[in-house]
């Protein structure tokens, strides 16, 4: 690979990086041939065109801390284009509630820009802050927010996005009702950066809430975690979090039961109000009150959880089944570690049906990858049958190999490959060699 082409069309110093460490810009046990960091649209432009001559796969990227995430395996990849350089907030228009930025912006960026707004971007995706915003949308990641919030896509109103092929698209607007047609914006949420490099955003903007306040409930006989969950959820009051954690997840709840934490985020008048009407209904004191910023870093110690996970499954169901899914997790016992410290644990958001496994460590025994491939299918099987969906976020290569990150997709694959084609003819961007073999 000739990368002197790309040093023509990137001249300036540190915009072509091809000798890195072993752990950086690398996933899994592989790493690309070269990093590129473009300061423009143009340049992107650029690289793709040459990418498409030659046909070097190229993967969309940010600051590149979750390259590995629901990557399947058998993808090689020459370029990782990272959008980090391209990092200014383009207009800030508070009274219109929106904001314009570039897509290597960090979530944590924008926040401190926004704050003497007295706005945000009510976000939390799990993972460290230095998340840009373009895979933050192009990932979907969210957490505990997204039970008030919604999840990202429902925070975008356009984006610009330079398809596989070069095309630059501008997609959607500055105001919430801005799509005649079909709405392809939506497409771009969770697409991985399969039909091409997201550029800028507008985003749509919050006022900040006055105040946050935290109630942490502890499970016993009479109240499980989800009988309390829902008892919670059925409080006549927008709540912005209602998180079950398993016992021992967080050093806040007792490491017995099952805790419950439910985030208020309200007006100094109304967060009082609120908290008496989820007492009302829950019949139950919470064993801990946090308000202010003991709150907000309960929050932000909460989506870290997964960090040091070998293996994180993301469950998606209907409120209604969670509570036997809770129960029927313990079937991946088995693959557990024994010196494992944190063992099987979960962290669900009840009300928008996500429920998070994790397993600290893996029990490497000499058949270990046969059957925990065997017990992850099964455990899907279990999920699917009762209307529900497994992904495997993060796992070992060869784990993720075996059991695939989504499972069958069957018809959807194919619409799936067919979309990739129109963004991208010649599949430079295709995150599977077997979608580029699906001719
Ligand atoms: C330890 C850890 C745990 C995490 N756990 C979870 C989890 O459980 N669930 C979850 O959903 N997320 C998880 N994340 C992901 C996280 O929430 C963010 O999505 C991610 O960290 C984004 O940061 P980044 O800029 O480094 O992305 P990168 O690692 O640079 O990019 C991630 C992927 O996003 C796509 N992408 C990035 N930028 C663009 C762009 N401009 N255009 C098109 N595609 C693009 C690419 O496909 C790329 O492979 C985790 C992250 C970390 C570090």
């Amino acid at each position: 690979m000739d990368t002197s082409l790309l040093r023509e069309i990137l001249p300036v110093k540190g915009q072509v990086l091809e000798h890195f460490g072993e752990t950086d810009w690398s996933f899994f046990s592989r790493q690309p041939r070269a990093v590129l960091f473009p300061h423009s649209q143009e340049e992107i432009t650029s690289v793709l065109s040459l990418a498409n001559e030659n046909n070097w796969n190229c993967m969309p990227a940010g600051n590149g801390t979750w390259l590995e995430g629901c990557m399947n395996t058998d993808r090689e990849v020459n370029l990782i284009v990272s959008m980090s350089k391209m990092n200014n907030i383009l207009v800030h228009e508070p009274d219109n509630l929106f904001v314009e930025l570039e897509a290597g912006v960090t979530l944590e960026q924008l926040q401190v820009t926004l704050r003497p707004s007295k706005q945000w971007l009510p976000l939390d995706p799990p993972g460290k802050n230095s998340s840009t915003m373009g895979a933050i949308i192009a990932t979907s990641s969210c957490g505990a927010l997204q039970t008030g919030f919604g999840r990202p896509r429902d925070h975008v109103l356009g984006a610009t996005l330079i398809t596989g092929d070069g095309k630059t698209l501008k997609l959607g607007g500055k105001t919430v009702k801005n799509v005649a047609g079909f709405d392809l914006l939506k497409l771009l949420s969770g697409s991985w950066g399969r039909f091409g490099v997201i550029t800028k955003l507008i985003m749509r903007l919050h006022p900040l809430p006055e105040a946050d306040r935290t109630l942490l409930f502890s499970s016993n006989q009479a109240h499980s975690g989800t009988s309390l969950a829902h008892d919670i959820m059925h409080t006549p009051a927008t709540l912005q979090s209602i998180s079950i954690l398993s016992p021992g997840l967080r050093e806040e709840l007792d490491s017995e039961n099952t805790g419950v934490a439910v985030r208020i985020l309200e007006s100094e008048a109304a967060v009082d109000q609120v908290e008496a009407l989820i007492l009302e209904r829950t019949d139950l004191l919470p064993c801990k009150r946090l308000n202010g910023s003991e709150s907000e870093a309960f929050f932000e110690s909460l989506k870290n959880t997964d960090t040091d996970s070998d293996v994180v499954i993301r469950i998606k169901c209907l409120p209604s089944i969670m509570k036997n899914l809770i129960h029927q997790i313990e079937a991946l016992q088995s693959l557990v570690a024994d010196d494992s410290l944190g063992g099987l644990q979960f962290l669900a958001h009840y009300e928008s049906g996500i429920l998070l496994v994790l397993i600290d460590k893996l029990k490497l025994d000499d058949d270990w990858l046969a059957q925990s491939a065997e017990t992850l299918k099964e455990f899907r099987d279990t999920v699917e049958q009762q209307g529900g969906s497994l992904t495997l976020l993060f796992a070992p290569e060869a784990l993720l190999k075996e059991v695939t990150p989504w499972g069958s997709l069957d018809e959807l694959e194919t619409l799936c490959a067919g979309l990739e084609k129109v963004f991208d003819p010649n599949q430079i961007l295709s995150r599977s060699s077997a979608h580029r073999s699906a001719e």
